[in-house]
């Protein structure tokens, strides 16, 4: 080998390299994704000149690994541009270092796997991280260019001398450091072919076996890929996960440049809401799995890829965050989602209701936290009513459709429009349930966070006509807050079904009716009485009414006021303690039904006679009032275990005690 020239490489700092492999200890290996980047560049401005005419035969692109355990080198090849001696010594001894410098004077000492993202476009020098020795062996496909051989020891020394090389292209030889010797390894440089070059548009190959899988659909244009074609991509990044509800292809280059798949994946339990699962890629080189700072807070749980050459990599996470172009980033990835839900909305809606379940906490949680996002879902932000709607669509219609081959056929469609989920249960949008109960209670929500503990709640309401929505995701708690301050100018009022009864359930001519003409009581007068007497716990409010309804209508209900019971929701939460049943509550007696007409006759109007000592049947009657408010406590699941106890004990007494009569 002739020598052609021996020199310094123009650098100040004389040992950069060690430098270089501290400062970036935590990241060693992405020095294989920088070096198949730079190949894979070469390649594409290959394929550039040989468009423009410049070179005539052209060659299949191609990137070779060899791997050699004894030698312990790894070799990177790539039939791309090549470079001259001139070219060499310009980007890989000048440009190279004096970035290097650059790099170093920027980040040493400030702990680069800390702040820092954690990737950088290192470029080729990241070499040196893995590398006691790194060997250029080149061709330009220039014309009469010579082939050069470049050879570094990692000291700021180089040798620049003559080579047999005789096809246009690049071979890098890292002569890795006894530490690092995992990357002759097949499986290591498998595994780092599949994180990072996965989609690079080049074949990889390691022997005869091609190592990354090249087809990055997020470039291309979604007019050409079909549902089975995102599905399948999304079993792939994602592999054994139940398929994603709905995605979102991003497409744009201006005033930046975005491309990428989102996918709503479906909540299980497993789903860590608070962390990013997206993917994010420079052109098609995978950069990092953490976009917790590219994507607004309530997009975290979505996946897929954000491929992107404008989010600056080499800066702190925080200063990430203050960066325009990200930001603007950011709001259009959310603006985009947004359409993709109005539109879903719009053009199936049974789907849309379909995937509620999952895509509401999303949706919540977004107009939630960002306003702009707010005012493009709210009017598609649905709840589950006990309204019947959407009967007009049942039926299956049959629509006529062109098979491939052209013929008409017909197919039967599901109706776009219903607005019910398949269990038959109707959904409904707030401005549309106002819309049709203004008449009856306006500004008035019923809703109902517990649809097992409040059941006898919802059927009162139900059976008098009042539609009543549920509200019982985790996060409507938050969200009822947040839409009454929302709705504050228009006043409308979130009641929940066991706050406090509509004036519509009472039978108002029943209540005052006198029942006692010896001593001018109404029968309401009596029943609380007796109620108070039995139950001694000032606690407890005792009210009664006479509610309409037939006989499912409840002897008893425990009232919880909403104020207070949000009051105490709200300490809980402070406190980070469960919620627990207030003290404090209302015991609601339905004199209308008929076991509480019973406990009046029973005991003759009172527990207690006129002349101060118990009736006769005093202990039975307050026996059954405590019973009549234990059902109405675990209708509430107002109940601990002494109340349990309690329950049981006295259930057997009465059944006894009756069953002696
Ligand atoms: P960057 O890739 O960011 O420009 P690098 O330090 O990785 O920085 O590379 C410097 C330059 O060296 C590249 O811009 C390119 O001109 C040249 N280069 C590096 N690797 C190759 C290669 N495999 N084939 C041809 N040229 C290369």
């Amino acid at each position: 080998m002739t020598v052609l020239e021996q020199g310094n490489i123009t650098f100040n700092t004389e040992n950069i390299f060690p430098i270089i492999k501290k400062s970036l200890y935590s990241d060693h290996e992405v020095f294989f994704r920088e070096l198949v980047s730079n190949a894979v560049d070469a390649i594409q401005k290959r394929k550039m000149v040989s468009f423009a005419g410049e070179i005539s035969a052209d060659v299949e692109p191609e990137i070779t690994i060899e791997l050699d355990a004894e030698a312990r080198t790894l070799t990177i090849s790539d039939n791309g541009i090549g470079m001259t001696a001139d070219e060499v010594k310009k980007y890989i001894n000048q440009v190279a270092f004096s970035s290097a410098e650059e790099f170093i004077e920027k980040y040493s000492g400030k702990g680069a796997d800390q702040g820092i993202i954690g990737h950088f476009g290192l470029g080729f020098y990241s070499a040196f991280m893995v590398a006691d020795q790194v060997e250029i062996d080149t061709l330009s496909w220039r014309e009469g260019s010579e082939a050069v051989h470049w050879k570094c020891d990692g000291s700021p020394s180089f040798e620049l001398a003559k080579s047999e090389r005789d096809q246009p292209g690049t071979r890098i030889t890292l002569h890795l450091s006894e530490e690092e010797k995992e990357y002759v390894e097949e499986g290591r440089i498998k595994q780092l072919v599949k994180t990072y070059c996965d989609f690079m548009p080049v074949a990889i190959k390691l022997g005869d076996e091609q190592l990354n899988r090249q087809k990055a659909i997020w470039r291309e244009s979604p007019s050409n890929l079909t549902d089975e074609d995102y599905l399948e991509f999304y079993r792939y990044l994602y592999p054994f996960q139940d398929d994603p509800l709905l995605w979102v292809h991003l497409n744009t280059d201006y005033p930046f440049l975005v491309n990428g798949i989102l996918y709503f994946p479906k909540l299980n339990p497993s789903v860590d809401v608070t962390k990013s699962e997206l993917k994010l890629f420079c052109n098609q080189v995978f950069v990092s799995d953490h976009c917790e700072e590219i994507v607004p807070k309530f997009l975290l749980p979505m996946r897929g890829v954000i491929d992107s050459p404008d989010i600056p990599l080499n800066v702190s996470r925080s200063a990430l965050q203050m960066d325009r172009k990200v930001r603007g980033i950011a709001n259009f990835i959310s603006k985009k989602v947004g359409d993709r839900l109005k539109g879903l909305y719009k053009e199936d809606k049974a789907k849309y209701i379909e995937s509620w379940q999952d895509l509401g906490t999303f949706v919540k949680f977004g107009a939630m936290n960002d306003d702009k996002f707010k005012g493009q879902v709210e009017d598609y932000i649905i709840y589950r009513t006990t309204a019947e709607l959407g009967e007009t669509a049942v039926t299956e219609t049959q629509v006529e459709v062109q098979t491939e081959d052209g013929e008409d056929a017909w197919a039967d469609a599901t109706p776009k429009n219903d607005s019910r989920d398949p269990d038959g249960n109707s959904y409904t949008t707030l401005q549309e349930y106002l819309e049709r109960n203004k008449e009856r209670h306006e500004n008035r929500v019923y809703y109902c966070n517990d649809a097992a503990g409040q059941a006898t709640y919802v059927e009162l309401h139900k059976n008098q006509g009042l539609e009543v929505l549920y509200l019982d995701a985790y996060i409507d708690t938050h969200f009822v807050g947040f839409l009454e301050g929302e709705y504050k100018e228009k006043e409308i009022k979130f009641s929940r079904v066991d706050s406090d009864l509509d004036s519509t359930l009472m039978d108002d001519n029943k209540a005052d009716e006198i029942v006692d003409p010896t001593t001018n009581k109404t029968k309401a007068e009596q029943v609380k009485e007796i109620f108070e007497k039995a139950l001694n716990k000032p606690t407890v409010t005792i009210r009664t009414e006479a509610l309409k309804g037939d006989a499912a209508t409840p002897p008893a209900m425990v009232l919880l006021p909403e104020e207070l019971r949000r009051m105490q929701e709200m300490t809980a939460m402070f406190q980070q303690k469960q919620v627990e049943f207030p003290d404090m509550h209302t015991l609601l007696v339905n004199t209308n039904h008929p076991l509480i007409q019973n406990l009046i006759n029973l005991n003759g109007g009172a527990i207690v006679t006129a002349d101060g000592a118990e009736s006769p049947s005093a202990g039975l009657a307050k026996m059954l009032c405590q019973h009549v408010y234990d059902l109405a406590l675990m209708a509430q699941k107002g109940f601990d275990a002494d109340g349990m106890k309690a329950f049981v004990e006295r259930s057997n007494q009465v059944l006894t005690e009756l069953t002696a009569k």
